[in-house]
């Protein structure tokens, strides 16, 4: 398994994007940057877009990758509540055109929008896939993803503490972890439903207590701004826990 970051960050300027990442060029984890960064013959290589949930910053680039490549259908995987938000705000036929839909001007669906439930899984293009609740406004889920030949990774989109009840139902050899602020910021992360380092601590204590080993682990969604301070914290960490955790950057590529 192939993991390529397009984007990590939770803020897009000439040097970061928002979230995104590709699993063997073919299956889209969240929207930040999709099209941003790939080349058209790239983005043709794309089966299925997976959301975690509604917030902009992780659905942003669906419709513009629908309008670039029309000539097939894509699917889009999330929970109903997130392709509702999906199709009332992004692709309704205003802002721009349905792309669910064969009245629009493209004259035919090039979206699919297939909804997952809960801790079922299912498989996508070769893929099995499992949806899991966070801790995160708007019903936002992770994902446990394994590809054909046993490789398993775990992306929490964006999540606040409190995930003792996840770790019981996936067993990954990889977590891509929300950790978005520092930890002088904690108050502000619980608020808002993401993780500082020192909650990333907590969470992988209680995973190793839950499941007998740490995964390695990558952290995604950084607020620039604190970047370096962030980096800091984690190495810090790492260190004490004894396991790999790196922060991910565009362009970074990990085989699972
Ligand atoms: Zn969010
Ligand atoms: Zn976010």
């Amino acid at each position: 398994m192939i993991i390529r970051f397009l984007g990590t960050h939770n803020a897009e300027s000439k040097n970061t994007r928002l979230v995104s990442f590709l699993i063997d060029d073919v299956l889209a984890v969240d929207a930040g940057s999709l099209v941003s960064e790939l080349t058209f013959p790239e983005q043709r290589k794309i089966k299925a877009i997976l959301l975690s949930h509604g917030h902009y910053d992780h659905i942003r680039a669906v419709p513009a990758f629908a309008f670039s490549n029309s000539d097939r259908t894509t699917k889009v995987i999330a929970t109903p509540k997130t392709l509702e938000i999906l199709s009332s705000h992004l692709i309704d036929g205003v802002v721009y055109p349905k792309f669910t839909s064969e009245a629009s001007f493209l004259r035919k669906a090039t979206l699919q929008l297939v909804p997952v439930e809960l801790f079922n899984r299912q498989n996508i293009e070769g893929y099995e896939v499992m949806a899991v609740p966070m801790r995160h406004p708007l019903n936002g889920v992770g994902f446990e993803i394994t590809s054909g030949d046993g490789k398993t990774l775990f992306y929490t989109g964006d999540t606040g503490p409190g995930l003792s009840s996840v770790w019981g139902n996936i067993s990954p050899q990889l977590i891509i972890a929300d950790v978005t602020w520092p930890n002088s910021l904690a108050n502000a992360a619980k608020d808002a439903g993401h993780l500082c380092p020192e909650m990333l601590k907590e969470e992988l204590i209680e995973l190793r207590r839950v499941n007998g080993y740490l995964p390695k682990v990558a952290v995604i969604h950084v607020s620039p701004e604190h970047e370096p301070e962030i980096e800091r914290e984690v190495r810090e960490v790492a260190k004490l826990l004894g396991t790999s955790i790196d922060i991910a950057h565009e362009g970074d590529e990990l085989i699972l």
